[in-house]
């Protein structure tokens, strides 16, 4: 038995003054990431610091016609909140890919983004993991890696990061808004998340201080032409094996005026190569297209056995999400 002392925060500063000064102390939002992380001994904090009271549960627009989303308002609010399901259906449409509905009622904006990696290994403590005990070694690359990277990994760590969410937070160029200490600081979605490189350990840029407020999103929605397809082993309940956030936005003669790709299920972090996007511009918005932006985007990419069949059908889920985003209606 482990044993934990728990206290509420009433507001951001309290909440950073509690946990600087309690060791070993985390934040806990909706709990359904962590507490499973707890009840397998991969994290063990000796204290935790509720922050469902210190606000930010609002989703409110903003002065340029974006979007804020309070890190505190839950999945199952936010997607199914009028102004995303108009403005950001792609968002939504991710979002209730995720998970279940018990689920989403419970997980909030800012615990999505830093659920930590599904890979089996992080949650079995009797075997070697660098995420989770730098140094030890990796059980995936020459193990069991089905659902694990193509893109970005290293020789260090080959997992990828699990959030539907952020996959379609990436396509539509959000900005994660965090307070520390002594500031406060926006973080780009697209510079938020990092690759295992040498220091698997380390998911994102959040500082150990800081705290996730809300995520803005920009004006521009992608509202006409978009999807999320997310391609996994049962059609609910499962995590993604490949997702694909794709928005376009089309002129008359259906040319692409502006594209934008994400990739979930393939990396350490959602994965966008902007120059693929540049390329599509002014393209025809056909199947062609599609095929050499695909190819562009998994030229990179490395199996490691288990894992191989994830290259094609990554590429194929590109080309299909974008064939789905040309043609796509918002539902009524
Ligand atoms: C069976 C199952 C299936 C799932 N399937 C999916 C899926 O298909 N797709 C998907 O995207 N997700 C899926 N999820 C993940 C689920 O969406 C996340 O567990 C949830 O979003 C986490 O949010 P939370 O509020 O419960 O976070 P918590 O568990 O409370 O916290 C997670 C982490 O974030 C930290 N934290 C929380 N809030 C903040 C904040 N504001 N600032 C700084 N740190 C913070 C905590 O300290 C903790 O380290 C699944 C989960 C389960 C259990
Ligand atoms: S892939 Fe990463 S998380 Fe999984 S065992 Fe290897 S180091 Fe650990």
């Amino acid at each position: 038995m482990n044993r934990i002392t728990y206290t509420r925060a009433q507001n951001v500063k309290d909440a950073l003054h509690q946990l600087s000064t309690n060791s070993n102390a985390k934040f806990i939002a909706g709990g359904t990431n962590l507490l499973d992380l707890m009840k397998v001994n991969v994290l063990k904090p000796d204290h935790l610091v509720d922050v469902n009271h210190i606000g930010f549960k609002a989703i409110t627009a903003e002065a340029d016609g974006g979007l804020r989303l309070g890190a505190l308002v839950t999945n199952a609010d936010t997607a199914y909140h009028e102004s995303v399901i108009d403005q950001y259906p792609l968002l939504s449409e991710a979002m209730l890919s995720a998970a279940s509905a018990q689920l989403r009622n419970m997980a909030t904006n800012g615990g999505n983004l830093l659920q930590r990696t599904r890979c089996y290994y992080f949650y079995d403590t009797s075997t070697a993991c660098n995420k989770r005990e730098p140094g030890s070694g990796c059980s995936a690359i020459n193990g069991y890696n089905r659902m694990h990277a193509i893109l970005g990994a290293s020789e260090h760590c080959i997992a990828v990061h699990p959030s539907d969410m952020a996959v379609a937070l990436t396509a539509l160029d959000a900005t994660i808004c965090v307070s520390g200490p002594d500031t406060e600081r926006e973080i780009p979605i697209t510079s938020f998340y990092r690759l295992p490189g040498d220091e698997p350990h380390i998911d994102n840029h959040l500082g150990a201080d800081e705290i996730i407020t809300s995520i803005k999103l920009p004006p521009s929605g992608f509202s006409k032409h978009y999807t999320y397809l997310k391609l996994r082993d049962r059609p609910s309940y499962a995590f993604a094996l490949v997702s694909v956030a794709a928005a376009l936005e089309l002129d008359a003669q259906n040319n692409i005026i502006k594209a934008r790709i994400a990739l979930g299920g393939v990396a350490h972090k959602p994965w966008r190569m902007p120059e693929v996007e540049t390329m599509l511009e002014g393209k025809p918005a056909v199947s062609e297209s599609f095929l050499a932006a695909a190819e562009q985007l998994l030229a990179g990419a490395v199996g490691y056995g288990h894992n191989d069949f994830k290259i094609a059908l990554a590429r194929r889920a590109v080309i299909r999400a974008l064939e789905q985003a040309v043609n796509k209606q918002k539902e009524p």
